[in-house]
């Protein structure tokens, strides 16, 4: 029944110029979400819409489910297309349209024209009293309401002529690509794959890095953070995924630092890498899912002290989420399952039995100062022997 589905997306600040790349990278992302749909698709751009036209069979769920992981659509309204013969016949067209979408006619409606063919020989109004008095005519259980109706009918004149009146929710947000990209630090937790798909959300390309501590750290663990970026992606786009191994660092914090100071010595090296990382890439900032006082390493103080290393700003769109908020998102977006398999994680391996909550920046400084000798060294290496994987759905 449906060719057709018009995108409709929210264009507060799209502007002029920015008007037409926002709209563009909408359409790069519904092109990448409809690779993965059978049958072939046309994505046009025209008077301000944006309308995806099916040019094969396709299966409408399947398409319907792939455009609501497209930023920025905040409305998917499946299209039906008729030919332009004449008058009545459109009317029938539109009572056989009603009549399929709304078994029960005990409904208010309003018929809402838009001639975009300025030729048609009735006018805006005029197509709409019409239409209106030959449903009614047809349908003597429904009631025009103009207000508030339970059922707005578009009618859109052009080659063809458009009939719509359902809005499926779209994700909402803004497209891929219109707000720069950004580093996440991506681990084989619940958090950050959450964290990644708010920043994404806003518009804010990927790029990854997890901190491997290989044999510590098993393949399945590896392989769990590659899922976890494959899945991510699928609202995303395509991912760069840094893997850096960060044993030797590890081990040698390990053998020259405090033990209860550990996770915070270490984080603050992800934090120095990752900056580094993303620096070299073209990210404007490090995303985490970082959430205050969900662990030691995240008190107000340890935050601070890991922050402390940091030039760029970091995004940590949970902070302020209880932990059962990040699970329904987390579950909303398809990683929960994938999140708690229970592999070992580098943290958790060489994490203190009692680690410090309330760490002084200037007491960490001055034992990171027991890690002059090599650091340096490692740091260079870890960053030269980063590998780099493509991940897209
Ligand atoms: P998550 O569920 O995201 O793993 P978490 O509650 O386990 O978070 P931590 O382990 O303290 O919290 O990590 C805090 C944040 O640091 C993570 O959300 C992630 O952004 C980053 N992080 C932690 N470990 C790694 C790692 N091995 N590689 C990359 N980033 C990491
Ligand atoms: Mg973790």
């Amino acid at each position: 029944m449906y060719k057709s589905f018009l995108i409709k997306y929210a264009e507060i600040g799209v502007k002029g110029k920015n008007r037409y790349i926002f709209e563009d990278r909408l359409c790069d992302q519904i092109r990448y979400a409809l690779k993965r749909c059978e049958g072939e698709f046309e994505i046009r751009k025209t008077q301000g819409r944006i309308y995806v036209d099916a040019l094969s069979e396709f299966d409408f769920d399947e398409v319907v489910e792939n455009l609501k992981t497209v930023f920025g659509i905040s409305g998917i309204c499946p299209v039906v297309q008729v030919e332009d013969e004449g008058f009545e016949k459109l009317c029938e067209d539109v009572i056989a349209y009603m009549d399929k979408v709304y078994p029960d006619k005990n409904l208010t409606f309003k018929v809402e024209t838009r001639r975009a063919r300025k030729n048609y020989p009735k006018e805006s109004m005029e197509v709409n009293c019409d239409i209106g008095a030959a449903l009614l005519n047809a349908y003597s259980e429904m009631r025009v309401d103009v207000h508030k109706p339970d059922v707005m009918l578009h009618i859109e004149i052009r080659e063809k002529i458009y009939i719509y009146s359902t809005v499926i929710p779209g994700p909402g947000g803004l497209p891929i690509g219109t707000n720069g990209k950004g580093m996440l630090l991506l681990s084989g937790g619940i958090d950050s794959p959450v964290a990644g798909y708010m920043i994404s959300k806003r518009g804010v390309k990927l790029d990854a890095v997890y901190f491997n501590a290989p044999p510590y750290t098993s393949d399945r663990a590896k392989q769990k953070v590659i899922d976890l970026a494959r899945l991510v992606s699928k609202y995303s786009g395509p991912i760069n995924l840094h893997i850096i191994n960060f044993t030797d660092i590890q081990l040698y914090i390990y053998e020259k630092c405090p033990h209860d100071e550990l996770t915070i010595i270490m984080r603050r090296y992800m934090m120095r890498i990752a900056q580094q990382i993303a620096e070299n890439t073209g990210s404007l900032g490090l995303i985490t899912g970082e959430s205050i006082g969900q662990v030691a390493s995240q008190t107000m103080q340890s935050l601070a002290a890991t922050n402390d290393v940091c030039t760029m700003p970091v995004y940590r769109p949970c902070i302020g989420m209880d932990k059962q908020e990040i699970v329904e998102i987390s579950e909303k977006i398809n990683t929960y399952e994938t999140s708690i398999l229970p592999y070992e994680d580098c943290c958790t391996i060489f994490v203190a039995k009692h680690p410090v909550t309330k760490p002084n920046v200037n007491v960490i400084r001055r034992h990171e100062t027991n890690l002059e000798e090599r650091i340096d060294e490692l740091v260079r290496v870890a960053l030269e022997t980063d590998e780099v994987l493509h991940i897209e759905w």
